[in-house]
């Protein structure tokens, strides 16, 4: 099957609500929306804030339908009085508001599941611009609006409107607007995404590695993103079927892994080194135990959250190695190693010796500072690697915690 050649679209993102304007909280929504809407092939030219005005929004929803042909807005769609979209939509285009029975009925199984009395204001988000489509918000009352503006001479712009929480507008996006968008673009229906996990060099490198996989013209498209020095490539892949796209993402992949495959932990949004280390263990039918000696113990955060996995005996967190040694009334490092693989009934030690002392008003990139990370297994056999690392201080503890089960993944991978 062929399609004819898709439309190049021009979007704008709004977001509503004095929070963001009067600078009480920073404008996520935006942002997360751009991302999303690149990976669709969507170009993002416009990006407008507005408050809780209803001329205001009136005035900015009519310049975005004249310049884009997708608007995605978040915000305004609250059951209170600031909360406008509904008006502001219905004003823009001269229509009148309608009540719809089905929005109604979900609104008030909401209620009816959390056991609470429904306001007889609620009632007002089951109101829609006539003419217009109702999104569905499968976690939270308040219903999508998407609503087609006509144009002269050209096709009409799109209009989305979405709730402001997060979590709500992102789970509506994904469901329910990018299918629309894509089918609006006259292109593939389908879009389909992998996430994969890195760890071990910066974005810079990352980016020079990867080299063409990243232009914004390859298909599926390849996104790159940091979080406290973890890198996600996201790959999202638009064709007719999922099949197709999940082919087509396999085979980036492939093509991925053999560019950087010791960077490589794990596919998925949520997943993880420590979750990469407790899968790997168990295959093993081994076990570990976390030692951090400082200021600070992530890893023992980390680990515990896995549950009661059968591949993680505990965290033991010291101030500094002589405690540590203190405990198991040794004299020796490898002593304490050793009574501790004993006491645990454990087959690896990781020790990271140690997390520096943050200042607590520290914002400026601390200057760097030495470590090192120790794993210990049976026999004995001790790898120990020094390590310098700075940072800003809000990173620079998960980075050297990071760094740390890095280094058992390679011992792990090569014993
Ligand atoms: P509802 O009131 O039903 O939750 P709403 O559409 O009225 O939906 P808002 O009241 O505007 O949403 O915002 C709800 C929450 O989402 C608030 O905590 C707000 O700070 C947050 N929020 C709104 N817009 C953004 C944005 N652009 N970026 C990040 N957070 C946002
Ligand atoms: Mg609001």
């Amino acid at each position: 099957m062929t399609h004819p050649p898709p439309r190049r679209l021009i979007a704008e993102v709004i977001s509503i609500g004095d929070e963001m304007t009067s600078g009480a909280r920073l404008d996520t929504n935006a942002q997360w929306l751009s991302r999303r809407l690149g990976e669709l092939g969507i170009t993002v030219e416009f990006h407008s804030t507005v408050g809780d005005t209803l001329a205001h929004n009136i005035d900015v929803y009519r310049a975005a339908a004249a310049r884009a042909d997708v608007v995605v807005s978040t915000g305004g769609l609250g059951p209170t009085r600031d909360d406008l979209t509904r008006e502001a939509l219905a004003a823009l285009v001269g229509c009148e508001l309608e009540f719809r029975e089905s929005a109604m009925k979900h609104i008030e199984s909401l209620f009816a599941r959390r056991k609470r009395e429904m306001p007889q204001r609620n009632r007002v988000q089951a109101m829609f611009p006539s003419g217009s489509d109702e999104i569905f918000n499968p976690q939270g009352t308040a219903p999508g609006i998407d609503m087609s503006v006509g144009r002269a001479e050209r096709p009409p712009s799109r209009i989305y409107a979405l709730p402001g929480v997060p979590a709500e507008m992102k789970r509506m996006f994904d469901d329910t607007v990018a299918p629309r968008i894509l089918a609006q673009s006259g292109g593939a229906t389908r879009i389909r995404h992998l996430v994969m996990k890195f760890f071990g060099t910066g974005e810079s490198d990352m980016e020079q590695r990867l080299g063409e996989m990243i232009s914004r013209q390859r298909q599926p498209r390849v996104g790159i993103t940091v979080s406290a020095a973890t890198i996600s490539l996201r790959i999202t892949a638009t064709g007719e079927t999922d099949e197709a796209c999940d082919a087509m993402i396999q085979r980036t992949r492939a093509e991925i892994l053999e560019l950087v495959p010791e960077l490589y932990f794990g596919d998925g949004e949520d997943f993880e080194q420590y979750h990469a280390i407790d899968a790997l263990l168990r295959e093993r039918d081994e076990s570990m135990v976390v030692v951090e000696l400082g200021r600070a113990a992530p890893l023992g955060d980390w680990f515990a959250s896995l549950g009661d996995s059968p591949a993680y005996r505990g965290g033991l967190s010291f101030s500094d190695v002589e405690d540590f040694q203190k405990m198991f009334a040794a004299t020796a490092e490898d002593d304490a190693f050793a009574a501790a693989l004993d006491r645990f009934d454990a087959d690896w030690i990781l020790m990271v010796d140690g997390y520096p002392a943050l200042e607590k008003t520290a914002t400026a990139p601390q200057g760097a500072s030495e470590f090192r990370l120790v794993v210990a297994g049976r026999e004995p056999r001790i790898y120990s690697t020094k390590v310098s690392m700075g940072g800003h201080p809000e990173i620079l503890h998960p980075r050297i915690a990071k760094a740390g089960m890095a280094w058992l993944r390679k011992i792990l991978a090569s014993t």
